[in-house]
């Protein structure tokens, strides 16, 4: 019979000996993709999927795979997954908590004698973050067929390797990138267990979160062009003070997105620059970053437009100007309504408590829900911290989220 105990040991084993492979020890996770970090994790994870009874591979794009053969191999595939790289100096749960969870799912499939209709997958996606070339999404593009040698050339780290020359270092061939792509009709419904990164299911006391949809997100660097003058011999009247015009639009921010509160829109201004940035000078320049996120793309439109309002009354008054600069631009995607209403209901059934909620951050499911029916359940993050090495969800969390997803997996239509 099912042991949740045992699933939790066998999970917190598993994440113990991956906290192993960063270079940074002592000082958090840190496996950018294509390193020696990401290697000896890699061979970890195919010993682990090969002894949970899958067939192992690694793709073309460094993607860990294990397939558990089910009924009709024809049947698209059920796919559990999530990414084995991390951030610099990130936590040791992010992304990998996932891969160890689906396979944990494997073994619980075995021990349980239960037999898919389709075939199940657990894969581990490489270079998710995106931290070392400025890219993302790596592994679970390639697995959908958007990536190419041409791709791989154009991304390099700050030591001015390419994703190319790392690949091959890596002991991959970049050339051959397209042969990670899955063929048509392969790519069935797609799970992705993640820690939840903030801390709304700890303040709800959920055991699991269903989450609803991963959040679009806009971001921009604007720019005030003011005067710099004398901070002692301008009065008041005669400034284009480019640092109070930007403020004013920074606290129109926060409103706009507290406005937007049924959304759960968010606004953040993370990074302020005053030029010339002198105590006794009026800044002749403001330039700030602006990150808006909700899963309602109307509602990330109306708090912009209303940021636009806002620039041009600031700036009109005292003949000051101001330009913004698009730097990302990413739609929000709902997450299958289907799933969310099965993993709901199965957790229901174990009086494991739920919240639905939003994902804020990207995962590789964003990429996969435009191809496929697409789930993620969240565990509860401590504190709500993550990429940062305080990163912690007890182990039993894990199985909670394993047991609830075992019995989806079990009760899935065959189509
Ligand atoms: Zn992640």
């Amino acid at each position: 019979m099912w042991n949740c105990e045992k699933s939790a040991a066998r999970i917190e084993n598993d994440l113990n000996a991956l906290q192993a492979f960063t270079s940074t020890p002592g000082a958090g996770c840190t496996r950018l993709p294509f390193t020696k970090e990401t290697r000896t994790a890699a061979d970890y994870l195919k010993q682990a999927m090969a002894t949970a009874g899958l067939a192992v591979t690694e793709d073309a794009a460094g993607n860990v795979i294990g397939v558990r053969a089910g009924r009709d191999r024809s049947l698209p595939a059920i796919v559990c997954g999530s990414h084995y790289d991390s951030v610099v100096h990130g936590g040791n749960y992010d992304g990998i908590a996932g891969v160890v969870c689906a396979i944990e799912l494997a073994r619980v499939l075995e021990e349980e004698h239960v037999t898919l209709a389709a075939d199940y997958v657990a894969i581990a996606f490489m270079d998710e973050e995106g931290c070392r070339f400025g890219t993302g999404y790596f592994g679970s593009r390639a697995v959908l067929g958007e990536m190419d040698a041409a791709e791989c050339r154009t991304f390099s780290d700050l030591d001015g390797i390419t994703v190319y020359d790392a690949m091959k270092s890596y002991g991959l061939d970049p050339e051959r990138i397209a042969d990670a792509a899955w063929p048509a009709g392969r790519l069935g419904r797609y799970f992705e267990i993640h820690i939840e990164q903030g801390r709304v299911l700890e303040t709800c006391g959920a055991d699991l979160g269903i989450v609803s949809g991963i959040v679009g997100i806009r971001r921009a660097r604007v720019t005030i062009e003011g005067r710099a003058d004398h901070a002692g011999a301008t009065p008041m009247h005669l400034r284009r003070d480019a640092v109070d015009m930007a403020a004013q639009v920074i606290v129109e921010a926060g409103r706009l997105a507290r406005q937007e509160k049924e959304s759960g829109a968010v606004a953040t201004i993370g990074c302020i620059e005053a030029d010339p940035g002198a105590v006794n000078v009026i800044a002749g320049r403001a330039a700030f970053s602006i990150d808006v996120r909700s899963t309602d793309a109307a509602a990330i439109e109306r708090i912009l437009a209303g940021l636009r309002r806002k620039l041009d009354d600031v700036t009109h008054d005292c003949g000051a100007s101001w330009t913004a600069e698009r730097t990302l631009a990413v739609a929000p995607v709902r997450m299958s309504e289907d799933l969310q209403a099965r993993l709901s209901a199965s957790a229901a059934s174990y009086q494991y408590a739920t919240h639905v909620l939003p994902s804020g951050a990207g995962h590789d499911a964003l990429p996969i829900s435009s191809h496929a029916e697409t789930a993620m359940l969240f565990v509860p993050s401590r504190n709500g911290r993550s990429h940062a090495p305080e990163e912690y969800t007890p182990p039993p969390a894990f199985a909670k989220a394993v047991h609830v997803l075992f019995d989806v997996l079990r009760t899935l239509p065959a189509n």
